[in-house]
């Protein structure tokens, strides 16, 4: 019941980003954990806008493909994630025009990639490192991601989308947006004088320890 209701919320919130232009084509991924460590993931070549339940990938934690269709490239990464991750049970990753579009920008903050100018952002967001450019599918790819997730829950790829994940996939889902959302102020703001929020008021959102 339980895994059958995450088959039904991955197809629910597939159709959804498509159908809202979040993602198109077969482009982009989705994933969450099982509380035995199996993965279902999106498989090779399907659009996020047709998943179909009993096509979704079951694989094991190392990659082993347990039923369904054959996951894409990129659930390698997820996996590469999830064992640097613990508290992480679902990945988001989107091509979506605005957070690919600032992707390509050259002389982004590798670091924190956007300053933060609305508190939202802040709370569901950042900070959002840049991974370096590797071909997609890649092991160098792969491995960039690993050490990366070891300190942070959402990233930037350059030249490529991005990746953002969560307790649920609610929350991976989410904050997806919130980032695309703010990629797309980011352009509209371009060139205008941009009140920044403080450290003092970032500080405030963040989650206490
Ligand atoms: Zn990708």
């Amino acid at each position: 019941m339980y895994e059958t209701s995450l088959r039904m919320a991955m197809v629910e919130f597939g159709d959804s980003l498509f159908s809202r232009g979040y993602t198109s084509g077969s482009s982009g991924n989705m994933s969450v954990r099982l509380d035995d460590n199996r993965i279902l993931a999106t498989p090779t070549n399907s659009s996020l806008g047709r998943l179909v339940q009993e096509r979704i990938s079951l694989v094991s934690i190392d990659g082993e493909l347990l039923s369904g269709d054959k996951p894409s490239k990129e659930c390698a990464f997820h996996l590469e994630i999830y064992r640097a991750r613990p508290k992480c049970n679902a990945i988001v990753h989107l091509h979506s025009t605005y957070v690919t579009a600032l992707s390509c920008l050259k002389g982004l903050n590798e670091s924190d990639v956007l300053r933060p100018f609305t508190p939202y952002y802040v709370m569901k967001v950042s900070p959002l490192p840049l991974i370096r450019y590797f071909k997609p599918g890649s092991k160098q790819l792969f491995s960039a991601i690993a050490s990366q997730a070891q300190h942070c829950s959402n990233m930037l790829l350059a030249n490529h989308g991005a990746i953002t994940t969560g307790e649920s996939l609610e929350q991976a889902v989410n904050a997806a947006e919130e980032l695309e959302e703010t990629a797309k102020l980011f352009f509209l703001l371009s060139g205008r004088d941009i009140r920044y929020l403080t450290e003092t008021e970032i500080q405030e959102l963040r989650p206490r320890a």
